[in-house]
């Protein structure tokens, strides 16, 4: 079958599976099967696909028919500017992530130097994103699922800023070696237990339920790593969450015994996401 034909193909059939956005969906899977760009598509409308690209074609329109994220197909999702490779051993990384990442390099500023550690790096979206834009950066990523720092490494060389990363498999600090840090950041996992059951499709049964469970009342991690991230960073050091959508006065509750100068950041559609304090003392 010819692209022109195996585009329109593929965009009626997500069509009538209520897929959204069918035609850039279509277009990013063959771009990725052929390893083209999008203009490649409308340009050479008469390439003729061999039997194996167009296999593979109708296997990942089904895979996408079936529920599963586009990004676990294609294997990358776009965030801050770069391009990170994704699997089904890590979450896909979110826009809303982008303002947590920014207000850390907006609190660098000039600073030179700094030490940041990263709590559950998982595709590294986070740890690689300050490395590669925040220039004397060190990072550390720390996640407990090894299959999570294989991709998170992956992302890391793309971007050549593997020497300035260390990965560390870890259940939260356990294995951080004691130092302190300028900046402790991250987007822990914060869906209460039993609204897991309750969230899309394409989360709840593709996402792995390691990076999303945040126990009870979702906080667990937040109360977790508020405790710990006193022995690890410096005086005026900052810590830097992500929350979930209703939990940012719950976060600030918490961090309020230990933090001073705490801020709130609200994400594009106006929903509390960030929340940051520095520590007292
Ligand atoms: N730090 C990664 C991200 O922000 C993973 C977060 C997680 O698995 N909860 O996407």
């Amino acid at each position: 079958m010819i692209l022109k034909d195996a585009y329109t193909e593929g965009i009626k059939k997500l069509k009538s599976a209520n897929v959204d956005a069918p035609a850039i969906t279509a277009g990013a899977i063959l771009c990725c099967i052929l390893g083209c760009e999008k203009e490649y598509l409308y340009i050479h409308g008469d390439y003729l696909l061999s039997k194996s690209e167009y296999e593979r074609y109708c296997d990942a329109l089904n895979r996408r028919i079936n529920g599963e994220p586009l990004q676990y197909i294609t294997g990358h999702q776009e965030f801050m500017s770069l391009n990170f490779a994704v699997n089904r051993n890590v979450l896909i990384p979110r826009q809303d992530t982008e303002i947590l990442v920014e207000y850390v390099i907006e609190f660098v500023g000039q600073k030179q130097n700094v030490n940041i550690l990263d709590i559950g790096t998982g595709s590294g979206c986070i740890a690689v994103s300050l490395a590669y834009y925040i220039k004397s950066s060190r990072v550390w990523g720390v996640d407990i699922s090894k299959e999570a720092l294989e991709i998170a490494k992956i992302n890391a060389r793309s971007y050549g800023v593997e020497e300035k990363i260390v990965f560390i498999e870890s259940n939260l600090f356990e294995n951080v070696p004691l130092q302190k840090f300028d900046i402790i950041v991250s987007n822990p996992p914060y869906i209460p237990n039993r609204v897991i059951d309750t969230l899309d499709r394409q989360v709840k049964d593709f996402e792995p339920k390691i990076a999303l469970n945040g126990g009870e009342d979702g906080l667990d991690f937040y109360r977790k790593i508020v405790k710990e991230s006193v022995g690890f960073l410096k005086p005026k050091g900052l810590l830097a969450f992500e929350v979930g959508f209703d939990q940012a006065q719950d976060v600030v509750k918490i961090m309020e015994s230990s933090f001073k100068d705490i801020k709130i950041k609200k994400d594009l559609a106006g929903i509390e996401r960030v929340v940051t304090g520095i520590l007292s003392g």
